[in-house]
């Protein structure tokens, strides 16, 4: 599926260049020493090649201070050759992450984590989109799973997975549940969905006990043991036992996250260039 995102993006990046001779462009910013970090962006930056998207580092390893990052971002912002800004998160603790997202231009934000992107979805008119939840969206939507009046669960209500995920659910017509820590009773919850989406970064959250019979169940989570071996939150052989459908980890939500924010970007440069 995410390679089929993304031959559709490589189609629609070789049009725009025909017709306006701009290439797509991503400015990657770096802000500290996270190996993870590092993975992910080399990741994306090998898919962004792959489509025909160039990419620009801005990498500090060594750290950045926050005027300096506000001053980088706002040049970035105003650099016209420049069609989305991916800001790679975490940041060290000294920095203000929430300052820093707020300060890119929200047509920019491929991430789709900006007030203003997320305010659009929340009043059903979406910008940009951020990109695991639209992953799990088209993946939902490619298995032809129904969604007018299902039982949909999100466990995690995160700014970057949870909420956005739930508010999509919601446009959709599912009946949404949302679970977090202070859940009472979180297998009452995961119980009852038809659709369960499992964003809580916790290795197995979600037993195979906690799942109804047939559910479709979309594994968000990315946790790597003690052993070096990755999971998800879902503990995947009992649970894809009593569903209807599982994505695996990895190698289900994870590609397609990246899928879409190439397609952020090359929609991101589309408006910068009028092509729309
Ligand atoms: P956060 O840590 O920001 O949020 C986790 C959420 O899960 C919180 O809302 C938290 O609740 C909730 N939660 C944690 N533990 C439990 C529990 N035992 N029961 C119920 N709810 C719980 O994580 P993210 O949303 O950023 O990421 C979630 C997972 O998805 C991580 O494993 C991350 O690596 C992965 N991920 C994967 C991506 C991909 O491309 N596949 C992309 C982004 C993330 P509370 O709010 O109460 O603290």
């Amino acid at each position: 599926m995410a390679q089929k995102v993304l031959a559709e993006v490589k189609t629609g990046v070789t049009a725009l260049r025909d017709r306006t001779g701009a290439t797509p462009t991503l400015a990657v910013v770096l802000v500290g020493d996270f190996p993870a970090s590092r993975i992910y962006i080399a990741t994306k930056k090998k898919m962004a090649a792959e489509v025909g998207i160039a990419s620009r580092d801005f990498l500090y390893p060594g750290g950045l201070s926050q005027p300096d990052l506000l001053a980088l971002l706002r040049r970035l912002n105003a650099d016209p050759a420049v069609h989305g800004i991916l800001l790679q998160l975490p940041l060290p603790q000294e920095c203000d992450e929430d300052e820093a997202i707020e300060a890119i231009a929200p047509l920019k934000d491929v991430d789709g984590f900006h007030p203003t992107n997320l305010g659009h979805l929340l009043a059903g008119t979406p910008t940009v989109i951020p990109c695991t939840p639209a992953g799990v969206m088209e993946i939902l939507d490619h298995y032809g799973v129904e969604l007018k009046g299902a039982e949909a669960v999100v466990v995690g209500r995160s700014r970057i997975v949870g909420k956005p995920l739930a508010q999509l659910l919601l446009a959709r017509h599912a009946t949404v549940t949302m679970c977090h820590t202070r859940t009472r009773d979180l297998a009452a919850h995961t119980r009852r969905a038809e659709v369960l989406c499992v964003a809580a970064g916790r290795p197995q959250v979600i037993t195979g006990e906690m799942v109804r019979e047939g559910a479709v169940v979309v594994d968000v989570g990315i946790n790597r043991l003690e052993s070096g071996k990755l999971v998800g939150d879902v503990e995947f052989d009992l649970v894809s036992k009593c569903a209807r459908a599982i994505t695996p980890v990895p190698g289900g939500v994870g590609p397609m996250t990246v899928a879409m924010l190439m397609k952020n970007t090359l929609q991101a440069a589309r408006r910068h260039l009028g092509a729309v």
